[in-house]
Order: structure tokens, then sequence, then C-alpha cells
């Protein structure tokens, strides 16, 4: 290696770099396009356009219409406008099914709705993180309001198989959900042909910027909004961050142009990191081998060797990854996901995320090895 590294960043299914194309135009916006949307004057008319624009753009990334993409703060208020939205929906069924490996946005807020009386049913996954669509069909029931799953999943990114999930939902008259927070703009996503109902989307997963997200609400479904306000006709209240959307439209723009080049040539890097890491530390692992992941997504067990440790290391060469373990105020606590697989304490703790993006290159995957292959070899040393 020559000299020290500037950076490198395999985090990006925490967050991604915002692309300098949504950064020049989330500027624009702030510079010129302040006016608000709902004000008559051209001022206004200009920004309800870009938001107009921006609209389409992430319409087209889901092979939707524009009419059906709500914008949101978030994932997180995309999910609960959703799940809740749904439960309204159907007051006579108090029913969900969801997984056990959802990400805390949703498995917090059902955990509420447990306390409040709906009933909520947890698939769990088998040992590669994968979902059982019998189990599903068993689950469904005529109670059922609705079945949430991910399309990806945000550590170890393994793929539940959505399209054939929501069939099953929609068969039984239920509404489906999914969470495609880790998915939009590393696959492609077809919402003509995935009969889903709702569906989450998150800014700054795909490098748009923080504090904006979409949801998309299948025509003709009348989902009651989280906040009511005259904004969204009527389906989010509050005024729009207009630069946050302007910045997920020339994202969503960015995503398609080019997605199958991207995916192919991340899926390589990913692959070379994992076959060199595997073939390099004999006693390393990936969770979730041999299921159907998203691109991007390596979730590598080194063992039973503190993930900590390693990462720390990492960090002070400038390389940044993350642990498959939730951090909590009293220290780590092993991942739900890797539980969910039966991974044990130590060796959920022993697991690294690696999360690659359309900025990582192949220099920077050479440089993470040899990095992480002195890193281990010297942790291993001082074991022994
Ligand atoms: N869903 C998944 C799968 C995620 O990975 C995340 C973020 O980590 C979220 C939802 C939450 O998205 P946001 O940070 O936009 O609220």
């Amino acid at each position: 290696m020559n000299g020290p590294i500037e950076m490198i960043y395999l985090d990006n299914n925490a967050t991604t770099q915002v692309a300098p194309e949504c950064v020049d135009a989330i500027l624009a916006c702030l510079r010129d396009g302040w006016g608000n949307p709902s004000s008559k004057h051209r001022l206004g008319i200009e920004s309800k356009q870009c938001v107009s624009e921006a609209r389409a753009q992430v319409a087209t990334l889901l092979g939707a219409t524009p009419l059906e993409i709500v914008f949101t703060s978030g994932g997180t208020e995309s999910s609960h406008t959703a799940i809740l939205g749904a439960v309204a929906l159907n007051p006579d069924k108090r029913h969900i099914v969801t997984t056990t490996v959802e990400h805390p946005s949703i498995l917090l807020l059902l955990r509420r709705l447990e306390e409040q009386g709906i009933r909520v049913t947890y698939l769990e996954v088998d040992e590669k993180g994968r979902l059982d669509l019998p189990t599903l069909e068993r689950a469904v029931t005529q109670d059922t309001a609705l079945v949430s799953l991910m399309l990806a999943n945000n550590e170890t990114g393994v793929l539940f198989p959505v399209e054939e999930a929501a069939q099953i939902a929609k068969s039984r008259g239920c509404l489906f959900h999914t969470d495609a927070v880790q998915a939009a703009g590393k696959a492609e996503i077809d919402l003509g042909r995935m009969p889903v109902d709702l569906l989450s989307l998150s800014g700054h997963k795909l490098h748009a910027s923080k504090g904006v997200g979409a949801l998309f609400v299948r025509k003709g479904l009348k989902l009651p909004p989280l906040f009511p306000g005259h904004q969204e006709r009527g389906r989010r209240g509050g005024t729009e961050n207009v630069p946050g959307i302007v910045g997920m439209g020339a994202a969503s723009a960015l995503a398609v142009n080019g997605l199958k080049i991207h995916e192919a040539r991340i899926r390589t890097l990913r692959d070379r990191l994992e076959s060199e890491i595997l073939a390099h530390v004999p006693f390393a692992s990936v969770n979730g081998a041999g299921a159907e992941r998203i691109a991007n997504t390596s979730n590598i067990r080194f063992g039973n060797m503190e993930s900590e440790a390693i990462l720390d290391k990492l960090d002070r060469m400038n390389i940044f990854a993350s642990p498959g373990a939730a951090c909590t105020a009293s220290g780590s606590e092993p991942s739900h996901v890797l539980t969910a697989m039966g991974l044990d304490r130590s060796a959920a703790l022993a697991s690294i995320r690696f999360s690659l993006s359309r900025y990582t290159t192949e220099e920077e995957v050479d440089q993470v090895l040899s990095a992480l292959s002195g890193i281990v070899g010297r942790l291993s040393a001082e074991a022994a």
C-alpha cells in the first residue's frame, strides 16, 4: 500500500454518499427554488413543478405512476404510514404477518401495535436468512389486514421472494407492504409486475440526502395519512422538503441510468471481496451465503474474533464498515437478524457487514483486502 488511505467507505447500507449530481440539484433548489409549492405565485408554481418532476423520476425507478408516489421524511415514516394506514383501513382485521428479521423501524412499531391488541405473526427465516413461502401461506388468515416483508435485508442483503409473497397476500384479500429501502436503486423494481400495495423508500440509501423518502401507494387505495394536511393531495401534510425531494428525484434518475451495469460491477467487486477473504482467512464464512442476495452487501463472520476489534483497526486506517450488531447504550447487542439465522452471540458479534456502492473501486477492494489480512493476522497472533 502506498501511504495512508484517504477514505474507503464500505458502509453504504447505513447511508450513502450524496451523489454530486444530487448535491448540485439540492443546492440549486436551496439557492433559487425555495418557494412553497402551495403558493399560487410563480415562485411557488416553479417549486411545485420541481416536486412533480421528482415524483415522475421516483415513479420511473419503481415502474409506478407519479400519482402513486407520496413524499415523506424517509423510510421509517413511509413504513409507519403504510402499516398504520393498513390497520386503520381494515378495522375488523386485527392481524399482521411479518418476519423476525425486519428493520427496527418496522419491528418497534409492530411491538407497539401488539400492546394495542393487534396480533402479529413473526415468520422465522432459515440459516441462510431465507423465507419459506408455504409458511407464509399458512400464516395468512381471514383476520390478516397486512403482510409486511422487506425486499432486501439491510444486514445480510438476503432477498425475500416479494413478488410471490405479494401474490399470496392478494389471493387472501389482504394488503401487502414491502420495505424496499435497501433494494431501491440497487436492483430493478417493477411495480407493474409485483402486486404490492405499499412500498417504502429512503433517499439517503440511494445517494440522495437524509430526511426524505417516498411511499408508493397503489392507485385506488385510499390510505389515511399519518399527518393530515392538504399537501401531497391530502396524503401527507406539511410543507414539502423541496430540496430533499429534488435530490431524491435526481438520485432516482441516476439509479435508473445504467442500473444493470452498476449492479453487475458491484456484484463482481463484492464477490471478489468475499472470495479473497474466504481464501485467506480459513475461519471466515459468509452469513447468508447461498441465498439470493442484493449485489452490494456482504456479511462476513470472522470465526469468533470480535468484529469490534477488526472494525476499530480498519477505522484507524480510514476504512469504514459496520458490525453485524446493533449498538446500544450498554454496548453491542448481537444482531437480531444473525441470531434469527441461528448464529450464537459470539458468532453474531464476530460478523462484519461490508456494503459497497457505485462509487466503490477495484483498488479500494484491494486495499481493504490487504488491510484485513494484516489486521486478522495480528489479532490471531495476539490471541495465540
Ligand atoms: N428499512 C431499512 C431496511 C433500513 O435499512 C433503514 C435504514 O437503515 C430504514 C428502513 C429506515 O430508513 P430511514 O433512515 O430513511 O428512516
